[in-house]
């Protein structure tokens, strides 16, 4: 059986290309970076072109990108590093409800030591409330982090206006920009950016590699100590051969990513149509217009979203659910309690996320295959109201 990948925001697959420039620093050019023969020039010079390309792709300079091991590690920097410098000037931090646990979790190990965490909740769409953010910040607010785009429903924060606000108060802030690097331009200068979190495997790079960005003059602790690597922020012998693939993915975003978008746009733009109008008591999550290119977020009433996920997977499709079991807690996913779903709305939530390897074609059987599924599933839903015969 053919499998469809639709689950681009967990994961990409490592382009071919990328693959390619990986191979012979595992080889060949084995390198330690920190050496000074030949291997390890060989390996610093990858390394300083592969920080170039990542730089380039946010409109930064190379000197204010650090190698981490993901966007986990550097959500972990950018928030610890930022409290622990500056706690001593305030220990108030403002986030969003709905952001990835590396956030969520980092704040709640946070507010064990001593930090203040406010969490601005977000409207229907997903989007938080310029005023909220507004009247949460507090003279000792240092610093806000707010994600670009959210994994889940794909909402784009309106991140230029946040940018402004910090500013004008003087705030640090930092945005996971996990879910948009490479698929939607992101230039931290222009959204007014301290630090911004990239990871490599969602840019069709590799996993267990990503990045920070921390703009030039902005100092923060390091969470990991050693040997002093990456400037001393992130100490541990660098993974050359995820760095140069996180490199030659940027490079390839940068190059591909305009018409990409244009065509991932067209293709969720159709499958949503056929969806919401062949499907009844179906609706989008998450904004309208202001989501990323490659998401849709579905709700189905009267349907359960891991068995629709299991239907599909049946079918060879790989989609994800915000709902219950696949998301291994029984409630629904944070997220979509934070846009207000009522909890048998959440139930039957299905994300589906476009990318490089999906055609017309494959949107065309997944949308048949949606409607399919749903309907078997109602014809035995529990959960659906049963009609009682008056006559
Ligand atoms: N932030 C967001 C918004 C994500 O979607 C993810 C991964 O799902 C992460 C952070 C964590 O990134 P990584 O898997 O590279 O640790």
């Amino acid at each position: 059986m053919e499998r469809i990948y639709m689950d681009h925001a967990a994961t990409t697959p490592t382009a071919p290309e990328v693959l390619d420039v990986m191979l012979p620093y595992f080889s060949d050019n084995y390198g330690n970076a920190s050496s000074l023969h030949s291997f390890g020039r060989e390996a610093r010079e990858a390394i300083e072109d592969a920080r170039f390309k990542v730089a380039r792709l946010i409109n930064a300079e190379p000197s204010e990108i650090y190698f981490t091991s993901g966007g986990t590690e550097s959500d972990n920097l950018a928030l610890k590093g930022t409290a622990w410098r500056y706690k001593s000037r305030g220990r108030h931090i403002i986030t969003s409800a709905i952001e990835h646990p590396a956030i969520l979790e980092t704040c709640r190990a946070l507010t064990k030591q001593g930090f203040d965490v406010t969490y601005l909740p977000v409207m229907k769409d997903g989007i938080i409330e310029i005023e909220a953010l507004r009247s949460a910040i507090r003279k000792d607010t240092i610093l806000i982090s707010v994600m670009h785009a959210n994994n889940e429903i794909g909402t784009i924060q309106p991140i230029e206006e946040i940018g402004r606000i910090a500013a004008e108060k003087d705030i640090y802030f930092h945005s996971d920009g996990v879910q948009t690097t490479g698929k939607i331009p992101v230039d931290v200068k222009a959204l007014g950016l301290d630090a911004l979190s990239i990871s490599g495997h969602k840019l069709y790079g590799p996993k267990g590699i990503g990045a920070l960005y921390l703009r030039k003059g902005v100092k923060i602790e390091s969470i990991i100590q050693g040997g002093g690597h990456e400037g001393g922020l992130r100490s541990g012998t660098e993974n050359v051969p995820g760095i140069v693939g996180l490199g030659r993915a940027c490079d390839l975003a940068h190059e591909i990513m305009a018409k990409e978008a244009e065509r991932l746009a067209a293709l969720r733009d159709r499958l949503k149509t056929f969806v919401l109008s062949s499907i009844e008591e179906s609706w989008l999550n998450g904004h309208p217009t202001k989501r990323l290119p490659s998401n849709l977020n579905f709700g189905f009433r009267y349907i359960e979203g891991e068995s629709l996920l299991l239907l599909l997977d049946s079918k060879g499709i790989a989609a994800s659910t915000g709902s219950a079991c696949s998301s291994k807690k029984l409630a629904p996913s944070h997220i979509l309690t934070a846009i207000g779903l009522k909890p048998e709305d959440s139930h039957g939530s299905l994300r589906i996320t476009l990318g490089r390897g999906n055609s017309r074609e494959d949107t065309d059987y997944v949308g048949e295959a949606i409607l399919e599924s749903v309907e078997r599933l109602r014809k035995v839903s529990a959960l659906r109201p049963v009609k009682v015969s008056t006559v």
